[in-house]
């Protein structure tokens, strides 16, 4: 299983030095390589970034562009593999993006990059640095210290160095070992988790986990802090006599007191950034080691951002990240993952009998059923509905090997909803005309077993 640590190094002024110009070098090679691309693509060509590479490694000691004031090729200063690296990058994001387009999803071509507006990092080769203990020994700079030592044993694949705030890490990708990363589960439960704004996780079971929502509380001091920047950068506009908006290629003069703006700015950011991840890693964490079997809802995450009353409160919580982590977390617990199909009612349903309130609507937090009077929690309710897809998949699996008909035709306990009066069957709404509910149920869940 290949997992990533991040590691935060402590770098000498000089290695801190070298790490911003070959950030610098992977970000203009990438700048390069995307227009070289764009231009061959709009001659008719058909670009590729082992051509380009090849096209740029002619130049690259010798165009003019990339030599320094004494006419040196500088790029020499900067260890190959931060701008090879860039080539292999852009033939992703295209293909990516074409990817997208293919299966009608909203795509966005690669863009430049932009100094100070990006991610600064850059990639370094396996056979080009080594972990000793909690130091690294990287090409060009030598020795520097880590934070921690490297928590994973195995084959290490390769590593980027990057910048958050004015904090450097090393991200290192390893090839673990199947029995090394397999973790113990402290339950078997099987449980429902309905991802949502005022609580970020409600349970099955009728806990709600609250998000910090670092965001919304530093968002006064963002505000402040942005603010004090964008006066010294118009203060520093005044001063070059650039009215409006700063026109291609000028840079207007950076004072200290505006580096120094830009920094705390980046230091809220990137505190919002960690007391996010924090939480999230928590409460994956915790949810693939206490169950068998967790069910949430695929939600269409670009979908709701484009929802600008949501967008805030949703990219707060980090709902993208959740689905990520329980998906690589539940392979390690041997926790089953099921995906409701994002049209799934799971908010709609009743928990109890089934029948469907489809004049629910968003705002309304507590409802009672018109079949049964059963009063619902809207969100313990979706949870609910979702944990009994987890069982219908659970069963369905545990029975596959013998390919029980009772197991397939979805008998087992907690799928049929209980209580009396109509039984409604677990139906996904557009798209999925044939098959029962609990086939679906079963359609839609992908095993992740290590
Ligand atoms: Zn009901």
């Amino acid at each position: 299983m290949l997992l990533a640590h991040r590691i935060r190094i402590d770098p000498t002024p000089e290695q801190r030095g070298y790490f911003a110009r070959a950030a610098g070098t992977a970000r203009r090679v990438w700048n390069w390589a995307l227009a070289e691309w764009q231009r061959q693509a709009a001659a008719g060509g058909k670009p590729n970034a082992m051509a380009l590479k090849k096209q740029f490694n002619r130049i690259k000691y010798s165009d003019p562009a990339w030599l320094d004031e004494n006419g040196q090729p500088w790029i020499r200063t900067i260890h190959r593999d931060a701008h090879a690296q860039p080539f292999a990058n852009l033939a992703r994001a295209w293909t990516g993006y074409f990817e997208q387009r293919r299966a009608g999803r909203p795509a966005h071509p690669p863009v430049f990059k932009k100094k100070g507006r990006c991610r600064d990092a850059f990639y370094l080769a396996n056979d080009k640095f080594r972990i000793e203990g909690s130091t690294a020994v990287l090409p060009k700079v030598g020795r520097m210290a880590l934070r921690e030592a490297l928590r994973w044993p195995g084959r290490i694949l390769g590593a980027s160095v990057s910048r958050e705030a004015a904090h450097w890490f090393i991200c290192v990708l390893v090839d673990v070992p199947d029995q090394v990363t397999r973790l113990p589960r402290s339950g078997h439960a099987v449980t429902g988790v309905d991802l949502g704004v005022s609580a970020a996780a409600t349970l099955s079971g009728g806990e709600k986990i609250v998000a910090p929502r670092p965001l919304k509380a530093a968002l006064r001091r963002l505000r402040i802090r942005s603010r004090r920047l964008s006066r010294k950068l118009e203060a520093a506009k005044a001063l070059a006599g650039i009215k409006g908006k700063i026109p291609k290629d000028t840079r207007p003069p950076v004072s200290k007191n505006r580096t120094k703006g830009s920094l705390t700015l980046a230091r809220l950011h990137a505190r919002i950034a960690s007391v996010r991840r924090d939480f999230i890693h928590k409460l994956t964490t915790r949810v693939c080691r206490e169950n068998q079997a967790v069910a949430i809802e695929d939600l269409n995450v670009s979908g709701m951002l484009a929802n600008a009353c949501l967008s805030r409160a949703i990219s707060d919580v980090g709902f993208y990240e959740i689905r990520r982590q329980l998906l690589y977390k539940a392979a390690r617990h041997g926790t089953l993952i099921v995906l409701a199909d994002r049209w799934y009612p799971s908010s709609k349903l009743c928990s109890g009998c089934g029948a469907r309130n489809a004049a629910l609507v968003l705002g309304e937090r507590v409802w009672t059923c018109a079949a049964c009077g059963a009063r619902h929690d809207r969100d313990v309710n979706a949870a609910l509905n979702l944990q009994r897809l987890a069982t219908g998949a659970l069963a369905a699996q545990t029975a596959l090997p013998v390919a029980s008909p009772a197991a397939t035709s979805g008998t087992a306990a907690g799928q049929v909803p209980v209580g009396g009066g109509e039984v409604t069957p677990v139906r996904h709404e557009p798209g999925h005309q044939d098959g029962s509910g609990q086939e679906e149920n079963a359609a839609h869940f992908c095993a992740r077993f290590c």
